[in-house]
């Protein structure tokens, strides 16, 4: 595999770890999927073998129906986290970057359906492209950012992360109460609304506030 994690600009020494993610965090994405939001944060996990560089393109399940993009702010661990509370979470964050919860979105409805867990639709190899990271200290304030995905020029996604209904620190620490988070690992902290499946070709670029911007396109 030869994604590394990378922080402005540098290769990291630091293993890809685990991905934590989490589902419906943006209340406008959960009704767009018919989903009740949650009263307490929907954790998943996906391994590092489904982490890719984002740039300068990535590929997609081609024969298991539609693929969606979920832009997501993702963040970098840097220290371990276990029982921690929001201020230990909040030391712990390397880095942020942006990058793609991609979905395979008629299989995991099947799952769904059948009350099955959907890894599969979710853990797929390739199924975490991420953005390089800046340092947590460039970003003013993770909790009030702007995101946005546009597809083909065209506006997809548009978010802040002021929306996520378990903000960036507190959802740390949550997810730190079931998983033990170590350096390496990146946690993806929901979606907008605006998910829809990719085609092979097209162009997507991925912004994160003023401070990052990615170019990409699906092979
Ligand atoms: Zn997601």
């Amino acid at each position: 595999m030869s994604y590394r994690h990378i922080l402005d600009g540098k290769p990291l020494d630091l293993p890809v770890g685990k991905v934590v993610c989490v589902g419906r965090n943006y209340a406008e994405h959960a009704k767009e999927l018919n989903n009740p939001v949650p009263t307490s944060p929907i954790l998943f996990m996906k391994p590092s073998t489904s982490v890719v560089a984002l740039e300068p393109g990535f590929a997609i399940p081609q024969d298991q129906g539609e693929c969606h993009h979920e832009l997501e702010m993702s963040v970098l661990i840097g220290k371990p986290l276990k029982n921690a509370d929001e201020a230990a979470a909040k030391d712990a964050i390397l880095g942020y970057g942006i990058g793609l919860d991609l979905t395979l979105r008629d299989l995991q409805n099947k799952l769904k359906e059948k009350s099955h867990p959907w890894e599969v639709a979710k853990a797929f190899d390739g199924a975490n492209p991420l953005s390089a990271f800046i340092s947590a200290a460039q970003l003013a304030d993770p909790e009030r950012t702007a995101i946005r995905l546009t597809v083909n020029e065209q506006v997809r996604q548009q978010g802040n992360t002021s929306d996520m209904i378990t903000p960036v620190f507190k959802l740390l620490a949550f997810m730190s109460r079931h998983f033990t988070l170590l350096p390496g690992d990146v946690i993806m902290t929901g979606t907008p609304a605006g998910v829809a499946a990719l085609r092979s070709g097209d162009r997507l670029q991925l912004t994160l506030g003023d401070l990052l911007s990615c170019t990409t396109v699906v092979a």
